[in-house]
Order: C-alpha cells, then structure tokens, then sequence
C-alpha cells in the first residue's frame, strides 16, 4: 500500500499532468515539470543532553527554479519522508507561480518528533540542518521558512548559523542578503510586519475578488454573506477577523475541540471570541445558555455540523481532507475558500463544482503568506524595513494581479478555478 506521502506525490503529479494534457504540452515537457531538479538527503547526527549522540534522517528537495530561487518550509515531524516533501516542493512551484512571485518550489523536512527534544537539542537539530545543505541553499538558490513544527525561533537558529558559514560579519547590507536565506523570522532579525496575518489576509482578498467577478451571480441570503470558518489558529482566526471588518458575518467558528454559533445565527465578535478561548483553552468553553459568560445565547456546534451549516461561504482553515464523499452532498454554501491544504478531497471538489459551488482552490487561497514571505526576502536583499502598510497594499496588488488571470482561463477553457490556477502556473513554468 501506498503511504500518505506517495499518495499526495501522486495526486499532485496527476494534477501536472491533466494540467499539461489540457495544455497540449508535450511529455517531455510534462516529465520535466514532474520531476524535482534536485534532491538532497543528509543524516544529521547531534549530541543530545545527556551525551549520547543521535542522527536524523533529512531532506531538501528542490523542485523547479524556471522562475526563481527555490522557496519552500522546513518541516519537523516523525512522519517526513522523501515522497511527502518532494510532493510539497511540487506544489510549492504550483503555488509561487500561480502568486505571480519570481520564487520556484522547493521543501524540506527532518524525521523527528520534536516533541521529545529539549530547546538546546533542537537548536543543534536546526543548525545541523543547515550545515548539512548550507551549500544548495542561499538567498539567491533556495530560500526555506517555517512549516509544521517549525517557528522564527527555529529560523533565527538556522540564520545565525548561515551566516557562521558564510564568514561572519561584513557590511550590513550583504548580511540583509544572508538574512535573506531563510523566511518567517522575528521582525528584529529582518522579518516583515504583516507575515502573521498574510495568508488570513490574502485569503479575503482572494473572496473578495471572486464575488467581485460573480456579480449578481451571487446572491447573499441575508443583508451581508455569512460565513462559517473551520479552525480558529492563524490561519482561521485572522481569515474570520478580516473579513468580519470587510463586511462579512462570520457565524460560526470552530477549533479541534468543536466550535461555536448563536441560536438565529447572528454575528460573532470575532476579537471576543478569541479573548475568550485564550482565557478558557478552547473555543467549546466559550458558549452557555444563560449565565455569566462572555457569549450569551451561544451554543456548541461540532466540526461536521460547522460544515453543513446552511451559511453562503465556507472556510475550511484546519485540516485536508475535511469535505469528502461522505458529507459532499449536505454542503450547502455557494462558495469554499480552501484555507487549509487539500481540505476538499478530488472526489468532493468535482461533485461540488459540477453543483455549481465556487472553489477557491488552496494553490492560491492561501498563497498569501508565501507572498508575504516574497516580500520579506525582497526587504532583507534591499536592506529595507517596509510599514506594515506596504506590505499589505503590495499582497493586495499582487493578489488581486494573480486572481485577474485564473479568471481570465477559467472564463476561457471553463471547468473549475482550480483547473485554472495550475493552468497558469504551469504555462509560467515552461515559458
Ligand atoms: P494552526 O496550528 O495555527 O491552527 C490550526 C487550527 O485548526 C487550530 O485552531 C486547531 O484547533 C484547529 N483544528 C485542529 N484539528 C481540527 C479539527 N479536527 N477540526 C477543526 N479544527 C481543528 O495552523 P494554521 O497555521 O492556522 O494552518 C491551518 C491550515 O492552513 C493548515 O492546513 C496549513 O497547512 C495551512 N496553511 C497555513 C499557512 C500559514 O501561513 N500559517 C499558509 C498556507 C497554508
């Protein structure tokens, strides 16, 4: 049997693959899009507390670089393998294209539960990392960030480490560049205002321009569009906060725990909620029916109902595979915003759109932190420091650029939105 891994190799190659059929690419061509340009395998042994030593098995794969320098997380988890990262650096160069950003895809990863190392373990593990594929990578090569399990503080290892590699201090602009190597730091180190809140951002920007192009095509069920959002952490707390301030009603949210909704579904204060869940742990604690309580008239909802609700958008911003063959049919909302990877399995996203319901396919919902990222190497290789403020009017303008074209295809060859995200990615990665 496959692993999960193999499995989303595969899905992702036969993406490329239809992709390149509908394009009329030849497969030589195809073949080349599917393989990575390089990967590299290292075992990095490190001394743990209590002297022994110990390897872990990594990897960098980097996938293709027609557009830029390779850009994709490092992940930290027991369940890496060779397939799985090499499936996300694919779909990194899907995603970077379809941004419109000058960066290719690459991903990386190490076999190792985290949890079970001390912070100066892992601050070894993070360096050993880099001193293993410190050659392959660099501002202007490869240019990784955080991903599962990884965070700034991880990054600021892996920086410092760089730049010991590279001959310590020089100018300050070469050391912005250096800095440059690695996204997702903390903001004193040469990390970008804005990052935190980029892909809930970019992911109403991404709404936003869809219902700008639908027109009255849409048709909200009440005075604004409701909205229900499946997980309430970065991602799903500043997509729901955004959006509240854009003019949606968010209507109910959910953590891993189950989520909350008002009895007529009203509108929920998405701030409150959060003060609410940071005081109680989790959002379930946060409802009662009379009372003290921050949420009067508020009740418990579980993740399936959150997804069936009877809202206009859905945001699933959790996990993959969350909309599937068994609950396909009592989705009633027009539109989902994939926030979350692959939360809409292929047998579920066909059903939906043959519906009619719009799917904002995750390549480019939730491209916005990439591109923020972009943002950031773009400030560290100019040695500039932008306000938050440009960072956030540069996402909009290059959102709202890549949404124009997967309109423009999806208008012209028809089927989904996704069928036409990979379209333009793919025809930027062959010319
Ligand atoms: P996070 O860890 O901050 O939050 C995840 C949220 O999902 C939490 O609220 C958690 O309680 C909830 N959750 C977990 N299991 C759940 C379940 N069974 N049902 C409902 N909710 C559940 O993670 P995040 O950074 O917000 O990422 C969420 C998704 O978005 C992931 O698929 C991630 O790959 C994707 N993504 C994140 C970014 C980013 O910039 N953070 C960028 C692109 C894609």
């Amino acid at each position: 049997m496959n692993t999960q891994g193999e499995e989303m190799l595969q899905t992702a190659q036969n993406l490329i693959r239809q992709t390149g059929k509908t394009l009329n690419l030849s497969d030589a061509d195809i073949q080349k899009l599917i393989t990575p340009e390089h990967s590299h395998e290292a075992k990095l042994e490190i001394k743990l507390d209590n002297g022994s030593k110990k390897s872990f098995q990594a990897y960098r794969v980097q996938h293709n670089s027609n557009i830029g320098p390779y850009k994709g997380g490092i992940r930290f988890h027991p369940q890496v393998s060779l397939p799985e990262v090499q499936a996300l650096a694919t779909l990194m160069s899907i995603k970077c294209s379809v941004a419109g950003i000058p960066l290719g895809g690459g991903k990386g990863g190490i076999v190792v539960d985290p949890k079970t190392l001390s912070e100066a373990e892992l601050e070894r593990l993070s360096r050993a990392y880099v001193r293993a594929f410190a050659e392959f990578i660099g501002e202007e090569k490869d240019i990784p960030a955080p991903d599962v399990n990884t965070n700034g503080q991880i990054m600021s290892w892996m920086v410092d480490e760089y730049i010991k590699i590279k001959g310590g201090s020089t100018s300050e602009e070469q050391i912005s560049k250096w800095r440059g190597t690695f996204t997702g730091k903390p903001i004193e180190i040469g990390g970008s205002l804005g990052r935190t809140e980029a892909t809930g951002r970019g992911g109403v920007i991404a709404l936003k321009e869809l219902l700008s192009k639908l027109g009255s095509k849409f048709q909200a069920s009440g005075p604004k569009p409701t909205i229900a959002v499946q997980g309430f952490g970065n991602v799903g707390y500043y997509f729901a906060e955004i959006a509240s301030k854009e003019g949606f009603d968010i209507v109910a949210v959910s953590d891993s725990k189950g989520g909350i909704i008002y009895k007529n579904m009203e509108p929920l204060d998405i701030p409150l909620v959060m003060k609410c869940k940071k005081e109680k742990g989790t959002l379930s604690g946060c409802y009662c029916s009379g009372g003290v309580c921050e949420l009067k008239g508020g009740r418990p909802i579980s993740n399936e109902e959150l997804l069936e609700l009877g809202v206009d958008i859905l945001v699933p911003s959790a996990l993959e595979n969350v909309i599937h063959k068994g609950n396909m049919t009592k989705i009633k909302a027009k539109i989902v915003v994939e926030m979350a990877n692959g939360p809409v399995t292929e047998e579920a996203h066909d059903y939906l759109v043959e519906k009619g319901v719009y799917i904002i396919p995750d390549v480019f919902a939730n491209s916005g932190g990439v591109t923020v990222s972009y943002l950031e190497w773009k400030q560290n290789m100019e040695n500039e420091k932008w306000a938050e403020e440009k960072v956030n009017t540069r996402l909009l303008e290059l959102m709202t650029q890549a949404f124009e074209s997967i309109w423009f295809k999806f208008e012209k060859n028809k089927g989904s939105l996704k069928d036409a995200a990979f379209q333009v990615a793919i025809e930027r990665m062959i010319t």
